[in-house]
This record gives structure tokens, C-alpha cells and sequence, in this order.
């Protein structure tokens, strides 16, 4: 018996329209659609235009194929901010092959940011108000101790080599240097909340999305997006005045609403849920919620997750 046809079906990571496609053989024929959308590719023959058609329903249309995109993307190089690592691993994931799975439950919680956003004080939230739900991890450190007891409740302390032969194993999901000395998260750390029956709780780079999008760390990645410069102005000037945080100045704010920008720009078809912490509570019930919703619907994940 011959074996049905595999169905293919992709999740798109940029947004497309006919309208605007000056190589498609016929503007009518074609498919629009947006990053984040579902698409079954339905014919895959042509090595420039697949024909695929939108889960939900509807007719067939083309698309350009990831080979196609991958050849423009490579001429016109948009993103003159963007370093040459984040353009190769990001910019040329066109279509991400998915597989629809039932309800699971997702080991990680990243947590995705610019500095000044409050990723800090929303993880914090969560693990105070929630700590049967939520759990995070000790970083380890080389560095001494500056005052015993404290400290050894914020940093796992090791020594360099020891540290160093683990991060060459692959121990470490990510480590960084400071002063002298390193820093990092265990892989082992995470797991072992996972364990404890919690979902870890990632406050970390968005270069780290790539090694956590996998099977092993099963993420819901929340973006918590800047407020407009104004807004955010003010929730600095309020908080200042309660004695919250720290005055920060205009040239400050700007950069954390650009960086904001940035990074919703190369990293946002990684996004399961993007929030705006313009008010404590508001992003925290959100998060909750948005997991909560999770538990009963079937998913879109990538086809490497499937277990
Ligand atoms: P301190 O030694 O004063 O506690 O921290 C020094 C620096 O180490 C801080 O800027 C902090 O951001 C950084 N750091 C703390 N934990 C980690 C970690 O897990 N990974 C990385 N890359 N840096 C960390």
C-alpha cells in the first residue's frame, strides 16, 4: 500500500502580499498572508512558487517558496542595524514547519525584553504571587562572595574551571563574563524545576530563543514590548516619585523604546504572547490567563517538539 502523501503544513514568519510581488507569474493566482499565519502547502513541485492554501479554508494561491525568498531576502538586505550572526540565523526563516498537537504543558516561561521594561519585576511577580505554579533558576557564578550568606541564595558558586570545562560540555544554556567573572544558567537548573512539577520562569536574551525553541525546553515566549516613549516617561516620573525606581533620563528611555523595536523586529515571529507591562497586575493576570487558555486548545508547534 502506498503511504497517503505527508501533509506539510508551515507557520509563516514574514508577511506577504501578491499585490506587491513584482516576480509572481499572476498578482490574482497568488496568496497573501502574515507572519504568524498557518499555511498547508499543498503542491511543492515548482522550485519558486509553492501553491498552498490557509488552514482555516479557502481556495489554493501561490506563494514564493523559502528557496525564492531566501534569493530576494539575500539582495536586499533591509535591517542595516542587524549584526551578521542575527541576519543568517533569523532573517531567512521564511516558514517554519508545524504540526498541530493537543493540549501539553510548556516546560519554560521566557520572559523577552529591552532593558527598562520590567521583565525583572513581572518574574518576580509571578514567582511571589504564584510559587506552586512558577519556579527559576540559581545562576551559577565564579566569582567569590562578597558577603557570605546573602549571596548564597542568588548565585550557585563554583570555580572558573570547573565552570569553563562546563560551559565547553554544553552545560550551560547561556553565560556571559563580568568583571572578571563568569556568569550563566544551567541547562540542569531549568530542568530540575521542570521536575519539581513548575514551569521555569527565563529572563534572558533574545539570542538564546534559537537553543530554546526545541523539544527539550518547550517554551511560551512572552514579549513585554515598551510603552510609547511618552507613557513610559511618566511611569518613570510616578515611580520615582513613589520611590520605586531610579531617575532615568530621556536619552535612557529612548534607547529602551528602540531597543524595544529592534528586538520586535528581528526576533517577533518567535512571539507567543506580547504584552505591554504598563501595569503590573494587568501584565501578570494576562500572562496567567493567555497559560491558563493554553491548557485547552490544540497547538501549532514546531514539528521537532512533536513527541
Ligand atoms: P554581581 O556579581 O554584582 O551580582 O553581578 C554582576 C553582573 O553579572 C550583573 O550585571 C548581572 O547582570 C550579571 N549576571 C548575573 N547572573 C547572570 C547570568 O546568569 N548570566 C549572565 N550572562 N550574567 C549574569
Amino acid at each position: 500500500e502506498p503511504h497517503p502523501p505527508r501533509q506539510v503544513f508551515v507557520k509563516c514568519h514574514c508577511d506577504y502580499d501578491p499585490a506587491n510581488d513584482n516576480l509572481i507569474p499572476c498578482k490574482e493566482a497568488g496568496l497573501q498572508f502574515s507572519s504568524g499565519d498557518i499555511l498547508q502547502i499543498v503542491n511543492q513541485e515548482d522550485v519558486n512558487w509553492w501553491q498552498a492554501r490557509r488552514v482555516e479554508g479557502g481556495s489554493a494561491g501561490l506563494i514564493p517558496s523559502q528557496l525564492l525568498e531566501e534569493k530576494r531576502k539575500a539582495f536586499v538586505k533591509k535591517d542595516v542595524d542587524l549584526s551578521p550572526a542575527d541576519f543568517d540565523r533569523h532573517e531567512l526563516l521564511i516558514y517554519e514547519e508545524v504540526a498541530k498537537v493537543p493540549p501539553f504543558r510548556r516546560k519554560t516561561l521566557v520572559l523577552i525584553g529591552a532593558p527598562g521594561v520590567g521583565r525583572r519585576s513581572l518574574k518576580n511577580k509571578l514567582l511571589v504571587s504564584d510559587p506552586q505554579h512558577y519556579g527559576t533558576t540559581v545562576p551559577y557564578t565564579s566569582r567569590k562572595p562578597k558577603s557570605a550568606d546573602r549571596e548564597n541564595m542568588m548565585y550557585a558558586l563554583t570555580s572558573r574551571s570547573k565552570m569553563e570545562a562546563d560551559i565547553k560540555a554544553g552545560l550551560y544554556l547561556e553565560h556571559g563574563e563580568y568583571d572578571g567573572n563568569l556568569y550563566g544558567t544551567k541547562n540542569d537548573s531549568i530542568h530540575e524545576v521542570v521536575e519539581a512539577g513548575r514551569i521555569c520562569i527565563l529572563d534572558v536574551n533574545p539570542q538564546a530563543l534559537k537553543v530554546l525553541r526545541t523539544s527539550e525546553f518547550l517554551p511560551y515566549v512572552v514579549f513585554i514590548k515598551a510603552p510609547e516613549f511618552e507613557v513610559l516617561k511618566a511611569m518613570n516620573r510616578s515611580g520615582v516619585e513613589a520611590g520605586v525606581t531610579k531617575s532615568r533620563t530621556d536619552a535612557e528611555l529612548k534607547r529602551t523604546v528602540d531597543e524595544s523595536a529592534k528586538i520586535q523586529r528581528v526576533y517577533g515571529h518567535y512571539f507567543d504572547l506580547t504584552i505591554v507591562n504598563d501595569d503590573l497586575e494587568q501584565a501578570y493576570r494576562n500572562i496567567k490567563s493567555s497559560l491558563e487558555k493554553l491548557k485547552g486548545a490544540q497547538q501549532w508547534v514546531p514539528v521537532g517538539w512533536v513527541f
